[in-house]
């Protein structure tokens, strides 16, 4: 089943709150709609019922930024962006699965890594279709697809559509917002 969702994003210093404000109904929607304002960003998203249930169980404000360093919390939360080539799993090959640092979700498993040349982790598809939410990122003077954890929300990175087959995609990732759990 999916379910719409309504976030509103107001933007003030370490405090991004966002709260669905309806899910129950079972709705046909564009996959999301972004509208812009000076101080908000309202997303309507289509998102499967499980998906709303595992956002309930994600960490609070407070945990992460007790259990974040500032730089991890400034890009999962802040949608920073770490540095091409300095980060811990750009040309990582060992086996695993890549889990959200922020909740722990597993979102990515090594098979599906590839060497992109970015000099940031790659993958050509999540674990799960709903590890992964995507939306419109309009900042910076670029319209680019952002990569969200589907469970706490944390910024991942971003996905491009010049990835390898099967998928055509590519989720650039930071880092930073993945810790393997190797096997
Ligand atoms: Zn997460």
């Amino acid at each position: 089943m999916r379910c719409l969702s309504f976030r509103l994003h107001v933007f003030l210093p370490r405090a991004l709150k966002s709260q669905v404000l309806l899910s129950n109904r079972s709705v046909k929607f564009p996959e999301r709609l972004t509208v812009l304002s000076n101080k908000y960003k309202v997303y309507l998203e289509t998102r499967t019922f499980m998906s709303l249930q595992k956002e309930r169980q994600a960490p609070s404000e407070d945990e992460l930024q007790k259990k974040l360093s500032s730089f991890e919390y400034h890009v999962l939360r802040e949608g920073g962006t770490e540095r091409a080539f300095t980060g811990e799993y750009w040309d990582c090959h060992k086996k695993g699965v890549y889990e959200c640092r922020a909740c722990g979700q597993p979102l990515f498993r090594s098979e599906t890594k590839y060497d992109s040349g970015s000099g940031w982790p790659s993958f050509f598809a999540p674990i799960d279709e709903d590890a992964v939410k995507t939306r419109v990122d309009s900042s910076h003077g670029m319209v680019r697809t952002e990569a969200l954890c589907s469970v706490c929300n944390s910024h991942l990175g971003h996905v491009f559509p010049d990835g390898p087959t099967p998928t055509g995609l590519r989720y650039c990732m930071n880092s930073v917002c993945l810790k393997l759990k190797e096997e």
